[in-house]
């Protein structure tokens, strides 16, 4: 069996490497237009956080020389610009020299990701010195190095978008000496996950740490000062913000034209949404024989049970196992042995950043997210000292969920505390995913003992808040 994966970061790597664990009687190809495979993105924060920089080079998780040695042909540099579905070929094209070649397949995993969002605003401006963007390894090579030059040189950051990206890149930025000017369009940060309280509790936490903050600006216009370098942001309502970089993070796009163009012209349906390919839960698109793993796909999202585009590494990889455990399923079925298929359970969009020292999560709906679906929308909301029954502690979490007042069913939560605390947005998130009601919750078996933690786990405490009526928003 032959099998072409398209892109090779998270998803693409994770398909080859399940399947590999498996059989190498699979003959696997990869297409990859970047000169590394596997790069880790989300590696940026830690890689440029402390003096000695981390090299970058150690944010990857696989190698060539390791795909090599299981005998997986790999093409590097080499850019897949057309497929014909019908008859099961890759057009691929040598990116050095130009050359193209076509590479037949049994079954194709594309696994092609996303492209930052370019604003109107940003287009043509490659002439602007210092306007970053961090989703391949050259882009997050390229803004390490800008800021080890810089580092005690007193320089002014503008961080286009509040979204996870653009507030984790704060810390960085600050803990190497620059000044932060966020910037965003929306009335705060990460309005996508989080209520305005929690994102209230955060943004006043980062204005502690000097980062100047600019809500409900929409940037018109980018300039450099021939001069000075300086950069110049003008917003639609007329004011200017001074900086010396700008980080652009506004969000991403599946980058799926090529494949979209291609199945017009073969004439069969790729269903997807704003180009994000729509996926069964073994990661099969709507054409037989074509999976897609990651940011170039869709995912169900549980909370409204609808196909929504949710780009994280998190779904990369867990698409990547279904859609290899599906295509070592097929190889099984004409061995004629068997292999048991690992489908997908979908998504709560479940999402972590680091703020400093603190930590916020989230998974499933926000309030206003939840009331575009349901009537009965209901939250509660509970500050407390998270510390061991007899211990003496000042560190606060404050945990904030979202149900619906009938069933009683789980929406959502989120968090802002310490960073042990993530685990408790992992187990909302399995409770959203299995439709949990709060008086269920409320009754889980949660292991205490007095070293660790209290007889009431914190999830409980919210949740029983909320059952009794006590505090509710
Ligand atoms: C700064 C940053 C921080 C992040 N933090 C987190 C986090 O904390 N948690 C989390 O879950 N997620 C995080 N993410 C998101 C996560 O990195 C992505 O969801 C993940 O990398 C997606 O992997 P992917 O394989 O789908 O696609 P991508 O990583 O986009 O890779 C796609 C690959 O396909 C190649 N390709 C595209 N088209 C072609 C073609 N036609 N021919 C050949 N090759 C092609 C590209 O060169 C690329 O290498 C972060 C992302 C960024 C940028």
């Amino acid at each position: 069996m032959r099998v072409i994966i398209i892109g090779c970061t998270q998803g693409g790597t994770t398909v080859a490497d399940t399947i590999l664990k498996v059989t190498q009687d699979v003959e696997i190809t990869i297409i990859e237009r970047n000169s590394k495979i596997s790069y880790q993105p989300y590696g940026i924060t830690i890689a440029c956080q402390n003096q000695q920089c981390v090299p970058l080079e150690k944010m990857f998780n696989n190698s060539i020389s390791n795909f090599k040695k299981q005998c997986v042909t790999v093409y590097l540099e080499h850019e897949a610009i057309d497929i014909d579905f019908n008859n099961k070929f890759v057009i691929i094209q040598n990116l050095t020299n130009e050359t193209k070649k076509q590479v037949e397949y049994d079954q194709l995993v594309i696994a092609t990701g996303a492209m930052p969002k370019i604003p109107k605003y940003c287009q043509g401006l490659s002439h602007i010195e210092n306007v970053f963007m961090l989703k391949s390894y050259s882009q997050g090579k390229s803004l390490q190095q800008y800021i080890t030059r810089n580092r005690h040189k007193g320089k002014k950051v503008a961080i286009l978008g509040a979204g996870q990206i653009g507030v984790q890149m704060i810390e960085t930025f600050v803990k190497n000496n620059f000044y932060v000017k966020l910037i965003e369009g929306e009335d705060r940060i990460m309005k996508n996950h989080y209520d305005k309280k929690i994102s209230d509790i955060v943004t006043s936490f980062l204005q502690e740490q000097e980062c100047e903050v600019h809500f409900g600006k929409k940037v018109a216009n980018i300039q450099q000062k021939e001069e000075s370098n300086e950069i110049v942001i003008t917003m639609e309502d007329g004011t200017e913000i001074y900086s010396d970089a700008v980080l652009l993070s506004i969000g991403f796009t599946a980058n799926t034209s090529f494949l979209l163009k291609a199945a017009k012209k073969n004439n069969v349906a790729l269903e997807n949404i704003d180009g994000a390919i729509v996926v069964d839960q073994n990661s099969q698109s709507s054409i037989n024989n074509v999976y897609a793993v990651g940011d170039c796909a869709c995912a169900k999202f549980n909370p409204t049970n609808t196909q929504q585009y949710i780009p994280q590494a998190t779904n990369a990889i867990r698409q990547g196992v279904s859609a290899a455990a599906s295509i070592l399923h097929n190889y099984a079925t004409n061995q004629k042995v068997s292999f048991d298929l690992i489908p997908s359970t979908g998504s709560q969009y479940s999402s972590a950043a680091k703020v400093f020292d603190m930590a916020m999560a989230s998974t499933g709906l926000n309030t206003h997210q939840a009331k575009e679906h349901f009537h009965d929308v209901r939250t509660s909301q509970l500050t407390i000292l998270e510390k061991p029954l007899f211990s003496e502690s000042n560190q606060e979490v404050t945990i904030r969920v979202i149900y619906r007042e009938e069933s009683k069913i789980l929406l959502g939560c989120q968090i802002f505390g310490q960073k042990n605390n993530i685990e408790l947005i992992q187990i909302a998130s399995v409770f959203i995913t299995n439709k949990m009601t709060l008086p269920q919750i409320a009754q889980q078996d949660f292991a205490f003992n007095p070293w660790f933690g209290k007889p009431v786990h914190v999830m409980q405490q919210v949740i029983l808040q909320a059952l009794l009526g006590v505090q509710q928003e």
